[in-house]
């Protein structure tokens, strides 16, 4: 449950940022509206940077609704030769471009420039066509929903507003679902798409597409930093952000090594996307750690504590306390069974077992004339000493 509430805090502080500048715009407009101009030309190329870096850095659907944004506001400026043909065609457009926002939160980034790029471009031209002939065919469509009485006073909305909350609902359930910024970033692209239709947001399109490009932007940012800094399965800091806080350490300081208990077993008897699990769980248990100690995944089953400012004394009953809360939780493994003669007509074929890992801690501390590298293969003996003397203990 936890790991699900750190992601969603991500989407929900980054959908509050978004809410938070959005009502600053809002009720400072004196600011920026002396400056308007220079934003109605500065955001083209906000726009095409956006695109590029989105697709540089593989969010590849911020890339596209960037692209869709751009051809908009192009669109809004009347500098394309089709600019009449769609102002005639607004409920299109708007069906249109909601759409592809809601499309584009089930679909993967990858990369635009391979034939998923293509794929793409498919799919969205398909939306295109599929809002088009809905459009087009509502005559048809009202007239077999008339014949139930029950909808007559809901007609009105099926061409626009049905589809539309549809896509709403979808975006919603995808936000929740992927706990990814780029899902935020669509939806609230989709709010102030639809906010914008329904007139309750009365700002310029200039100043909402800067602000929908800020949000992409930031995105692409943080995305990078956790991409680089963080440890995509235990989400844990991984070893360039342990790299990066040894530069900032000061002289004093205490360092774990810790490693799982045979893990290679566990993995040769459950399996490797068990181990995974468990590997997860137990980056979950060392995250506890109290003391201000910082937790890193150090590569493999190896996972890294410092605690800076504190003394081998200090540290030990605080590892301690980690080493007796991994070695206390109780893993629950559910292994499919394979069917036999008699549990093919059985309706559960799954067995339920919980097992406990333990872990190994070996200590050091920062000692004159050494420097990060050396305490840390210190303490790497000294896990090695942990081992020795019989696993799920901590050594010094
Ligand atoms: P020891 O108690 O001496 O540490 O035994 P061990 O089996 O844990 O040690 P060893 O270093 O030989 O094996 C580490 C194993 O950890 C090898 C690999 O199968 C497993 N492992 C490393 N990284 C991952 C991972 O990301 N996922 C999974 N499932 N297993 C991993
Ligand atoms: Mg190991
Ligand atoms: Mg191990």
């Amino acid at each position: 449950m936890l790991p699900y509430f750190s992601s969603i805090k991500k989407s929900l502080i980054s959908l509050l940022g978004f809410l938070i500048l959005f009502l600053l715009i809002n009720e400072f407009q004196s600011v920026w509206s002396a400056k308007i101009t220079l934003i109605e030309q500065v955001l083209y190329g906000l726009l095409v940077a956006t695109a590029v870096l989105a697709s540089y850095f593989n969010r590849s659907r911020l890339a596209l609704s960037a692209t869709l944004f751009l051809l908009f506001y192009l669109n809004l400026s009347s500098t394309l030769p089709w600019n009449e043909w769609l102002l005639a065609q607004s409920d299109w457009l708007i069906l249109f471009l909601a759409s592809v926002l809601a499309v584009l939160s089930l679909v993967k980034d990858r990369g635009l420039l391979s034939i998923h790029g293509l794929y793409r471009l498919l799919l969205l031209s398909a939306v295109g066509l599929i809002c088009y002939y809905w459009l087009n065919s509502q005559t048809d469509v009202q007239a077999t929903l008339a014949s139930f009485p029950i909808l007559a006073d809901y007609l009105k909305y099926v061409s626009i507003e049905l589809p539309l909350l549809c896509c709403a609902a979808l975006l919603l359930w995808q936000t929740l679902r992927e706990k990814s910024l780029v899902t935020t970033a669509l939806l609230s692209s989709f709010a102030v798409w639809l906010g914008h239709y329904y007139q309750v947001i009365d700002l310029p399109w200039s100043v909402l597409l800067t602000l929908i490009t800020f949000h992409y932007l930031l995105v692409v940012l943080v995305d990078s930093y956790f991409f680089a800094y963080r440890d995509e399965l235990t989400g844990l800091p991984s070893r360039r952000a342990l790299n990066q806080l040894a530069l900032a350490l000061g002289r004093k300081y205490t360092l774990a090594m810790l490693d799982i208990d045979h893990f290679k077993k566990f993995n040769d008897t459950y399996g490797h996307d068990i181990g995974d699990q468990v590997l997860k769980l137990v980056a979950s248990k060392l995250a506890q750690v109290k003391g201000g100690g910082k937790v890193f995944r150090y590569g493999g089953e190896e996972f890294t504590i410092i605690f800076s400012g504190k003394s081998p004394e200090q540290a030990l009953p605080l590892l301690e306390a980690v080493r007796q809360a991994v070695q206390d939780y109780k893993v629950v493994i559910r292994q499919a069974q394979r069917k036999t003669k008699k549990s093919r007509t059985g309706k559960n074929t799954s067995n339920v077992k919980t097992v406990s890992v333990t872990i190994s801690i070996g200590v050091a501390a920062r000692v004159d004339k050494l420097n990060f590298e050396q305490t840390l293969k210190q303490a790497d003996q000294a896990l090695y000493r942990a081992k020795k003397s019989g696993r799920n203990n901590v050594s010094q």
